[in-house]
C-alpha cells in the first residue's frame, strides 16, 4: 500500500493530464474463498500476430496453449467453468477481454504469451506478471511491447483515454490497479513459476511486475505469462510443439490446482 501511494504521489502531478482514472468495476462475489471461474486468455490473434520466431506466431501458439489448459482443468475439475476470451485466430481487443471476465464474475484471469527479446536470440525462460510497478527496464519494454498491440485497435485514443504504450509515466499510473488482488495474484503466478521448473526444469525468471493494459481493468487475481521466448531458436522449437504446449499447459493446470486448494482454505 504503501508503494502505492508512493507512487500516486510522484505521479500526482501529472495525473491530471492522463485521463484514464476509471472506477474499478465490483468485485465477484460470488462464493469468496472458491476459484470456480477462470478466464483464460489466448494473447493476441487475427491482424495481431504478436511477437513471431523463425516460423511461430505467438498468437497461435498461445491459443494453442490456452485450449490445452482448459482442456486439462475441464477433464480434472468438472465443476469449475472455464472461459475462454478467444478460441480461434480472431483479434479481440484488450478492455474487451478484462470486461469479458468481468461480465463473467471470474475469480482468476490467466492471460498466456510468449515473449521475445530483440537484443538476444541466447534470452530464455518464463516469466509471470502481475499488475504492479515494473522494477527494471526490462519488464518495461515486455509490458510496452504487449501494449503496443492497442495500435492495432479502432479508437485506441478514445478508449484508453491518454494512456501512450511508449511512455514510462502511462506504466507507473498504471501500476496503481490491481492492488487489491496483488496478494493472490503473486500467490497464482509464484505457482505457476515454480510448476515450470518441477514440471518441466524450465528456466524460470521469477514472479515479476508491470503495467499491463490487459490486466488493468479486471476485478479478480489476474496474472500474465510469458511462457518463453520466440527469439530463442530452442524455445521456439519447444514452445511450437504439441509436447512443449502440453507441458507448458500441464504446468499452469498444476499451479491452478494449488492456488485452488490455497484459496479455498481461507
Ligand atoms: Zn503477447
Amino acid at each position: 500500500m504503501l508503494k502505492v501511494l508512493k507512487i500516486a504521489g510522484a505521479a500526482g502531478c501529472l495525473a491530471a493530464s492522463l485521463a484514464f482514472a476509471f472506477q474499478q468495476e465490483p468485485v465477484s462475489e460470488n462464493n469468496p474463498g472458491l476459484v470456480d471461474v477462470v478466464v483464460i486468455d489466448a494473447g493476441h490473434g487475427g491482424h495481431d500476430s504478436g511477437t513471431r520466431g523463425k516460423t511461430a506466431r505467438e498468437s497461435r501458439t498461445t491459443l494453442k496453449i490456452a485450449l490445452a489448459l482448459g482442456k486439462k482443468i475441464k477433464a480434472e475439475m468438472p465443476e469449475v467453468k472455464v472461459l475462454y476470451t478467444r478460441t480461434s485466430d480472431v483479434f479481440v481487443e484488450l478492455d474487451e477481454r478484462s470486461a469479458y471476465a468481468n461480465r463473467n464474475r471470474a475469480d482468476l484471469f490467466i492471460s498466456i504469451h510468449c515473449n521475445s527479446s530483440p537484443s538476444s536470440s541466447r534470452a530464455l525462460g518464463t516469466e509471470t506478471y502481475v499488475m504492479g510497478l515494473h522494477k527494471s527496464e526490462g519488464n518495461l519494454e515486455v509490458a510496452k511491447r504487449e501494449n503496443s498491440v492497442i495500435l492495432k485497435e479502432k479508437d485506441y485514443k478514445e478508449k484508453y483515454k491518454g494512456y501512450d504504450p511508449t511512455s514510462p509515466l502511462s506504466h507507473i499510473m498504471l501500476a496503481n490497479y490491481q492492488s487489491a488482488f496483488l496478494t493472490s495474484s503473486l500467490r497464482f503466478a509464484g505457482q505457476v513459476e515454480r510448476q515450470f521448473k518441477s514440471v518441466s526444469q524450465r528456466k524460470s525468471r521469477g514472479v515479476k511486475q508491470a503495467g499491463f493494459l490487459v490486466l488493468w481493468r479486471t476485478t479478480m487475481p489476474s496474472v500474465l505469462v510469458e511462457t518463453g521466448f520466440l527469439s530463442n531458436p530452442t524455445e521456439e522449437a519447444y514452445l511450437n510443439s504439441s509436447a512443449g504446449q502440453d507441458e507448458v499447459a500441464e504446468a499452469v493446470y498444476n499451479a491452478f490446482k494449488q492456488y485452488r486448494k490455497d484459496m479455498e482454505r481461507y
